[in-house]
């Protein structure tokens, strides 16, 4: 079979970038060193970036998770042209085909199914998408935003004056323009590309699948770090149409922080969210699903499985008894029926159903691990 032809440009851009960032940044670092302000104006710059896609091309564009007012889809639309990511129109069809068709070789873009380099680098280098590189079929609704069309219309421009003129800019105002090329320039574009090009590719290999064995996808805290939160990614398959990414408070989601302190002043809105219950539910689930696989080919664990279901039942029992109750007070508290919730009885029922429930649940997740120490 012959091989789909080689894309020149992105060959070009994505060697010579790397090359460059790989030999001149040490260079630059040893002999002459970089200046605080210029590390700073570095990550500063970096972030712009890659939020412009994670924030805007991804959870805006693709998924349409929040709604967002003009100024905030300008600032990602520059953003996203400074990431040198093609345009979000283009994007946002790739990744919707990437959720519709996932881990199916051929109709996945970047399916996981072919390989860490194919899906993360090696899907740009040839054109394996030929036909569908015109097709915007799925992203009719993106056609109406004034904004994406216009990045999409002068996406080239775009991107040179971004990449052009933001080192340039900070250069005049630091009064080292080749330092400024080399942190906010050449090394930002190379790091901002690899870390997106991380989600899917690590992000489809290395880490927990905790909601849902249906496809690759993984939630990884490591790769969180890197991604501007993008790393829970088993969530983010399994729930799509979710703003966040990292639903827990103390998991590193700085997009998910930047839509929801946006919407504080106006600037986002409509933030979609799943009901703690249903994802609750759909892990205990998966998790009972992920022993039940393990222990199948074994019949002497019929007695585990056995006590296995009936832990389970019991879960799904103390979690409808506690989200039911959470609903009652939740319905209090915003009837404002009572004016000092917290001093009813429910209140404290909740409370208890709570802990009840978390036991519960502890136990019932860790019961993997039980079993290994068995
Ligand atoms: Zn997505
Ligand atoms: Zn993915």
């Amino acid at each position: 079979m012959n091989k789909a032809p080689i894309v020149w440009v992105n060959v070009l851009v994505f060697s010579v970038s790397f090359l460059l960032a790989a030999t001149l940044v040490p260079w630059y670092a040893i002999r002459y060193g970089f200046t605080g302000g210029e590390i700073i104006a570095g990550i500063l710059c970096l972030g712009y970036s890659g939020m412009s896609i994670t924030a805007g091309y991804h959870r805006l564009w693709s998924h349409k998770t929040y709604q967002a007012h003009a100024v905030i889809r300008f600032f990602y639309a520059i953003g996203g042209a400074f990431a040198l990511q093609n345009s979000i129109l283009h994007w946002a069809s790739d990744h919707r085909n990437h959720h519709k068709h996932v881990d199916v070789n051929g109709k996945d873009p970047y399916s996981a199914k072919q390989g860490f380099w194919f899906s993360h680098i090696g899907w740009m280098l040839r054109e394996y998408q030929g036909e569908n590189y015109r097709n915007y079929d799925n992203v009719r609704d993106l056609q109406k935003d004034k904004i994406v069309m216009w990045q999409h219309k002068h996406y080239l421009t775009l991107v040179f004056t971004t990449n052009i003129g933001i080192p340039l800019l900070l250069g005049l105002i630091s009064g080292n323009m080749l330092a400024m090329f080399l942190l906010a320039g050449l090394l930002r574009l190379v790091l901002s590309h690899h870390f997106t090009f991380f989600i899917n590719s690590l992000a489809h290999i290395w880490g927990k699948q905790t909601y849902s064995q249906k496809h690759t996808a993984r939630d990884n805290h490591w790769l969180a770090l890197l991604t501007y939160g993008e790393g829970y990614h088993n969530f983010h398959h399994t729930f799509e149409y979710d703003y966040r990414n990292g639903i827990k408070w103390w998991q590193f989601d700085p997009t998910k922080w930047f839509i929801k302190a946006a919407s504080w002043f106006g600037l986002t809105s409509k933030l979609r969210v799943t009901p703690d219950d249903r994802i609750e539910r759909v892990r205990v689930a998966q998790h009972l699903n992920s022993i039940k696989s393990k222990l199948s080919e074994d019949d002497k664990h019929s007695d585990i499985l056995a006590l296995l279901e009936q832990e389970y039942e019991l879960l799904i029992e103390h979690m409808n008894a506690f989200y039911a109750a959470q609903k009652r007070l939740l319905d209090i508290k915003r009837k404002k029926i009572v004016k000092d919730y917290k001093k009813t009885d429910l209140y404290h029922q909740v409370q208890d159903l709570k802990v009840r429930f978390e036991i519960k649940q502890r136990n019932f997740l860790n019961f993997e691990l039980t079993l290994s120490d068995a």
